[in-house]
């Protein structure tokens, strides 16, 4: 597979390190209200890096935190703090909002088929190892101490700009316009590591540390919890285009620093979504989320339609028009696949003729847009009987997640599972008690979970998210 990788500025094939393990890491929600659209079409292309790396045949790992403590919109300590603002604004405490809206980003999630990573961290629950990292960087004299703060000094670095490019641009981004400037900072870009003062005296969340109470800057969570849970040599890191500077670049400058080698190799960076006026917002105009989406009557999936329909690094400008526009071929889609019958029976050269194209496409740095267009041309073909198409579009539906297919009917999955079990009795009746175990773990993938009775074996289907 090939996609942009930030870090070299090329379009470059991916060599993971383990192709059963690949280690990938996404920057989660700050949770200090609803997601946005915007935030969501990120989200919605990095699922499609993971199930197309799965696709082709890797096994991905994947990482995320979440955001649920001092997000901060710049790196001087004069930003304002998302989640303090999100707790002032409804009148509740940090946690009760960070639960609030991890569960609403959840269920967007489910409303657009993005699959909940395999392993989710509150940024809140991993103090100690910030702690523990901080103290590594500074007994190797990576850091400095300057108005009660723990700051990265970023002179000790020779490459500091590796995912940007040093350019003024990114300089201007540092230091914003609508923030003061940090005194105690020796480089303009140093960062803070961990607070004790700051101007939040109504900050509520606070831990003990070596440099006194305080609490951790806001780069520190996804370096550390890529280490603990991925391991020291990381495959691909994702986030929004926003994310490279300073979000990104910090990440890098610490966890090499902590390290003293290489951290990651591909950087994966989807571009925005904005609204008419330039920036998607959470505060200003109208608040564009999955369930505004819904109460005007739109289906979630209409919208990731659309996504997949433009290329993931190119800006997308959302407009009720385009949605509308989208959710009519959408519709007109599915009525054509739902009206195909499962007649004849699979033409194997034309499902590899067709499987190798799909392939290539997303092969090529995710061209959602062609594997979209394939299937219209899959659906003109005369040539191909209805049981191939079907099974072709049903194979691509597992990256696209556009429920193509309308859903099984009971009785069909309840046969599928009752002929599993009458497998996975033979392979026990034949002592063969690794297939039997692999039956067993293959159907809890699929979200059927086997229960064993004195009758015998009965199953219950479990959520895919609980
Ligand atoms: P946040 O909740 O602000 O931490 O952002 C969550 C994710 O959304 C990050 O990966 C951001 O880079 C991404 N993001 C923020 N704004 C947009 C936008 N307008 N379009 C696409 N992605 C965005
Ligand atoms: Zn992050």
């Amino acid at each position: 597979m090939r996609f942009y990788n930030t870090l070299t500025r090329k379009t470059e094939e991916f060599i993971p390190r383990d192709r059963d393990n690949v280690t990938m890491y996404t920057c989660g929600p700050t949770v200090y209200h609803y997601a946005h659209i915007g935030n969501l079409r990120t989200y919605i292309m990095e699922d499609i890096l993971e199930k197309s790396l799965n696709y082709i045949g890797n096994k991905v790992n994947r990482v995320m935190n979440i955001t649920d403590v001092g997000h901060l919109s710049s790196d001087a300590d004069t930003g304002e703090d998302k989640m303090i603002k999100g707790a002032q604004r409804e009148h509740k405490s940090v946690m009760e909002i960070a639960s609030y809206y991890t569960e609403c980003f959840k269920n967007d999630c489910k409303e657009l088929n993005i699959k909940w990573p395999d392993t989710v961290i509150p940024a809140t629950s991993m103090i100690d190892d910030y702690i523990e990292f901080i103290k590594v960087l500074e007994s190797k004299g990576y850091t400095y101490f300057a108005g009660g703060n723990v700051y990265f000094d970023t002179s000790k670095l020779d490459n500091y700009y590796v995912l940007t490019n040093n350019d003024e641009e990114n300089l201007k981004e540092a230091v914003r316009d609508d923030v003061l400037v940090d005194k105690n900072k020796k480089n303009k870009i140093d960062f803070v590591l961990w607070f004790t003062k700051s101007k939040f005296d109504s900050q509520e969340l606070k831990w003990d540390s070596p440099w006194g109470v305080g609490y951790p800057g806001w780069h520190i969570e996804c370096s550390s919890i890529s280490l603990k849970c991925l391991g020291e040599y990381l495959d691909i890191h994702c986030g929004g285009v926003d994310n490279k500077f300073p979000h990104h670049t910090n990440e890098i400058a610490q966890t090499e620093s902590y390290l003293g080698h290489k951290w990651c190799n591909y950087w994966f960076h989807p571009e925005h979504l904005n609204d008419a006026s330039g920036k998607m917002s959470k505060s200003k105009g109208e608040f564009l989320t999955v369930s505004l989406l819904k109460e005007k009557g739109y289906n979630p999936l209409s919208f990731r339609y659309m996504c997949l329909n433009s290329h993931y690094r190119k800006q997308l400008v959302f407009s009720f028009d385009n949605l509308s526009s989208s959710e009519n071929a959408y519709n007109k889609l599915l009525n054509k696949i739902n009206s195909l019958s499962e007649e004849g029976e699979i033409d194997t050269n034309k499902f590899d003729e067709y499987n190798n194209k799909f392939i290539e496409y997303i092969n090529n740095d995710l061209n959602t847009a062609n594997a979209i267009t394939l299937i219209y041309e899959l659906l003109k073909n005369d040539i191909v009987n209805g049981k191939t198409k079907l099974e072709l579009i049903r194979s691509f539906d597992k990256v696209l997640s556009l429920d193509l297919i309308r859903k099984e009917k009971v009785s069909d999955k309840h046969n599928y599972i009752m002929s599993k079990i009458d497998e996975r009795n033979n392979a026990k009746k034949n002592k063969d008690y690794a297939l039997a175990d692999k039956i067993r773990n293959e159907l809890a993938k699929e979200g059927i979970i086997l229960v064993d009775t004195r009758e015998g074996t009965t199953y219950k289907l479990e959520e895919l998210y609980e």
